[in-house]
């Protein structure tokens, strides 16, 4: 499996250990930034370890945080499920993995946003499932193709997955665009894995659910606490079914089989999940307000900068410039995020690593920083490329610079080979964000 975002660590540690000062512009982490934990989470996840029972819990999730969770969808989205629709996972990770697992035979098809969160192709891949991408038009603010939607389904096709707000992009998708895919998936069978992880961070126009907006067919809704609630890493995420007609009911008992083998979601961070949602809200306010801000500063920024285009993102945590590679030494999106981290220190995440097939030719900026980091980051992503566009080879600093990060770094952390012309990675490490 290959999860570009956390891939690009491995040059970042070779440019920090030839002594670059790092901006890690590549991780959605509000936690790595100026976004903390409300404390009122934290206590309640203190008390929790002192007075919950600190044994296994209900393989499907505390029932006390699944009614929470029916409460905070209905007041959202205005829509009446029951707890026993809602089941708990690991964060999103834990709940694409076991739906993936439940949904896919060797060969079966999955219709993903393209470009989209590399998580959902790489479990596709895992169980030799084919992705198979949708395009998200860029000149029309990320919209989703729905043409491309109706002539890519086939009769492999097992689910149709969302992301929304989306990662990477930052757009929001319209309430035409929702109805449109819905009655498309109606007309085939075939039912939404909505993957709304981002949806109150909305900071320009309004969320639209798939939720309440196709009641025709069946409609899984993914969400968690990494993002909205600040507790990336306590690890609780949730989905819940929409399934009226029973139409998905041996792949509820699938995720379910699976939901008992793993035991059980962690149990006192259920607790501080289910205060994130009955605790004040007004943190998210002051969230958007300064994400709204440094989303206004890199959409300025990033377009002043010749060769780099970007539309505005409406919510989430990122923003996906086009870069013209055209007549530059980069042959690809990838060898120009590594030479940017090498020469720069400047972590962005290259856009093939989000699609293949729509993602080139792009990278993903994270709209965390505080302005101040922000400039810093792209004031050096402009002197690189006034630098370095118009030559001919990829610069040669950089390749003794890797050189010597080879020769001071661990062969067993970091592989690297280096050829007379050109610099090739063997991108494989545990290294950390
Ligand atoms: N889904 C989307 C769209 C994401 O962007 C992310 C993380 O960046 C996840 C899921 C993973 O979330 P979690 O921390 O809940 O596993």
């Amino acid at each position: 499996m290959n999860y570009a975002i956390r891939e690009v660590t491995v040059p970042a540690a070779q440019a920090a250990a030839a002594g670059k000062e790092l901006i890690r512009l590549n991780i959605g982490d509000p936690n790595k930034w100026d976004f903390e934990t409300p404390e009122y989470f934290k206590a309640t996840l203190r008390a929790a370890v002192d007075e919950v029972d600190n044994g296994y819990g209900d393989s499907q999730g505390e029932p006390d945080l699944r009614e929470a969770i029916v409460v905070r969808e209905h007041e959202k989205n205005g829509i009446s499920i029951s707890s026993d629709d809602v089941y708990i996972t690991a964060g999103v990770s834990e709940c694409i993995n076991m739906l993936m697992g439940t949904f896919l035979e060797p060969g079966d098809e999955i219709l993903v946003p393209g470009p989209g969160y590399p998580s959902y192709a790489q479990y596709i891949n895992f169980f030799e499932g084919q992705t198979v991408p949708y395009r998200m038009i860029e000149s029309e603010d990320w919209r989703p193709d729905v043409d491309m939607i109706r002539k890519r389904i086939t009769d492999s096709t097992k689910a149709l997955i969302l992301i929304n707000p989306n990662n990477p992009t930052g757009a929001g998708y319209e309430e035409k665009d929702l109805r449109a895919v819905g009655d498309i998936a109606a007309e085939y069978g075939i039912p939404i894995i909505s993957d709304e992880i981002y949806d109150k961070i909305v900071f320009d126009g309004k969320f639209y659910s798939i939720s309440n907006l196709a009641s025709d067919v069946p409609r899984i809704i993914l969400n968690g606490f990494s993002k909205v609630n600040l507790m990336p890493g306590w690890r609780v995420g949730y989905c819940y079914f929409m399934d009226e007609n029973g139409l998905l009911d041996d792949i509820r008992n699938g995720f379910m089989k699976q939901m008992r083998a793993r035991i059980c979601p962690n149990v006192p961070c259920q607790a501080a999940a289910r205060a994130s949602l009955q605790g004040p809200q007004d943190y998210i306010v002051e969230m958007n307000r300064k994400l709204k801000r440094r989303a206004d500063f890199t959409y300025k920024r990033l377009n002043e900068i010749d060769r780099i285009t970007t539309n505005k993102a409406r919510g989430a945590l990122y923003m996906f410039p086009h870069i013209d590679l055209k007549g530059t030494p980069w042959k690809t999106d990838k060898d120009f995020v590594t030479d940017l981290i090498m020469e720069e220190g400047v972590v962005l995440v290259h856009g093939s690593g989000f699609c293949e097939e729509f993602g080139p030719d792009h990278f993903r900026t994270i709209l965390l920083a505080p302005e101040e980091s922000l400039e810093l980051a792209y004031d050096k992503l402009e002197a690189f490329l006034k630098r370095n566009a118009n030559r001919s080879q990829r610069p040669r600093t950089m390749r003794l610079m890797i050189e010597n990060a080879i020769s001071t770094t661990s062969s067993a952390i970091v592989r690297a080979s280096v050829m007379s012309s050109d610099v090739e990675y063997s991108w494989s490490s545990t290294v950390k964000w």
